[in-house]
């Protein structure tokens, strides 16, 4: 039996139905934004497998450090312990978010750092003696996929099973010019109850790579402020350079009070998340009283090689060349976009910093279920190219080691898709 076969016997793949899903490629080394498969065939990577990648598949350096890391000290409990890499990682993280960050909550994954900071807000008013009950978020939103970050999110066809047993959010439209005044309305006609407000800032990733602009999210989180509400920026995907600055709420001026850190964070190495918050928050839960601590955590909680792991990519994130290259991605794209803009086989192009995305005019509609989506994704395919098209949206995520070659490629066969569908 070859690779595949002996996968379908006993794997069960992640949003994949297993009765009518071509049979899974196996991929035995990755290189850049290469990956290869048993076969020696490449492809290029143009979704950072899964939003997670930015430096590059099987980095060396990382490799170095986490090897390193695994002949030190593979894993210690978090809890009455420490270790000198989550100590690194949390102080320099902290010195390039904004200045109000001030602890760092470890846990597993993107879904489990929302977790973390939805408990942190609903315990911080409740550890007050004044417990708030509704959360506010964006429709179209994605946070996760527990039942805490599923309940922050879009209800949709994702969700449909499980819509019985998730808490009840408040869901407002992404701002813009007309409609802001009226977002801040509804916004005050609740805001006594409101426990938090959480969002994706500037991008909306799996809701479609939909974006808005800083000034209006900036608005927003200003208006929460004035009211109390706790501001969550879900940074899991457009953290680590992915807006075109280090992280998209480099664009404002409002500062958040919790953050949400993963995917890129490892630089697509190891799982890790991390809640970031402020003194303000972090204080509420100090008390003689031990009702009032945060009762959170993972077994494999700050997990040292995922930190090692961490605090090679940012070393790496940290150096100017990567900084060069998201710009000359950002440069790139923003090139591409214009020339298509006006395509009337596309209904939008989008770009925010180093994501393009390219949305398809289709008569029935946006669907992530639509059949121009497998075809988009076998057309891709078989010019080698790994691209995960959001119903008829494709999107362009890639690594930041990708050359101008390989983006001229992506370019190019982007405009064959163009003369196809
Ligand atoms: C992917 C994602 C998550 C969930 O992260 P996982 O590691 O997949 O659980 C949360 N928020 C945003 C914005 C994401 O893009």
């Amino acid at each position: 039996m070859n690779w595949t076969e002996r996968d379908l016997k006993v794997i069960w793949h992640p949003y994949t139905q297993m009765q009518t899903a071509a049979p899974p490629i196996p991929i035995v080394r990755g290189e850049g934004a290469l990956l290869f498969d048993d076969k020696g065939k490449a492809y290029l990577d143009a979704v950072s497998s899964w939003w997670v990648n930015i430096h590059g598949h099987a980095h060396p350096y990382i490799a170095e450090k986490v090897s390193e890391q695994l002949k030190t000290l593979e894993h210690v409990i978090f809890a009455g312990f420490t270790h000198p890499t989550a100590i690194e990682l949390a102080e320099g993280l902290l010195s390039i978010l904004p200045e109000n960050q001030q602890k760092v909550f470890y846990s597993d994954n993107g879904s489990t750092a929302v977790e973390v900071a939805l408990k942190m807000c609903m315990q911080y008013w409740g550890n007050q003696g004044k417990p708030r009950t509704k959360i506010l978020a964006f429709h179209n939103a994605y946070h996760g996929d527990t039942f805490g970050a599923m309940s922050v999110s879009a209800r949709s066809a994702f969700t449909a099973s499980f819509d019985p047993y998730l808490f009840e959010v408040e869901f407002i439209d992404l701002p813009n010019e007309g409609n802001i005044e009226s977002i801040k309305q509804k916004l005050s006609a609740i805001s006594p109850e409101l426990i938090c407000f959480i969002f994706e800032p500037l991008v909306q990733g799996s809701g479609g790579m939909l974006m808005y602009e800083a000034k209006y999210l900036d608005g927003l989180m200003k208006h929460c402020r004035k009211e109390g509400v706790l501001l969550i920026a879900d940074e899991v995907m457009t953290g680590f350079g992915r807006t075109g600055k280090r992280f998209a709420m480099d664009h404002l001026e409002e500062k958040p009070d919790l953050m949400c850190f993963s995917k890129g964070l490892t630089g697509g190495t190891m799982p890790l998340g991390i809640t970031t918050c402020t003194n303000q928050i972090y204080d509420a839960f100090l008390s003689e009283d031990k009702h009032k601590t945060l009762f959170h955590g993972h077994s494999f909680t700050a997990n040292p090689v995922a930190c090692a792991a961490a605090l090679a990519s940012m070393d790496l994130f940290m150096d100017p060349k990567t900084m060069t290259n998201i710009e000359r991605i950002c440069k790139r794209h923003k090139e591409f976009a214009d020339k298509n803009s006006i395509n009337p086989k596309l209904k939008e192009v989008r770009q925010t910093g180093t994501i393009l995305a390219m949305e398809f005019n289709v008569e029935s509609g946006t669907s992530y279920f639509s059949n121009l989506r497998d075809q988009l994704y076998q057309f891709f395919l078989s010019k080698n190219i790994i691209l995960r098209p959001l119903g008829n949206i494709i999107y362009f995520l890639t690594p930041y080691c990708i050359t101008d070659e390989q983006l001229g490629q992506l370019y190019a066969a982007v405009e064959d898709a163009l003369e196809t569908f």
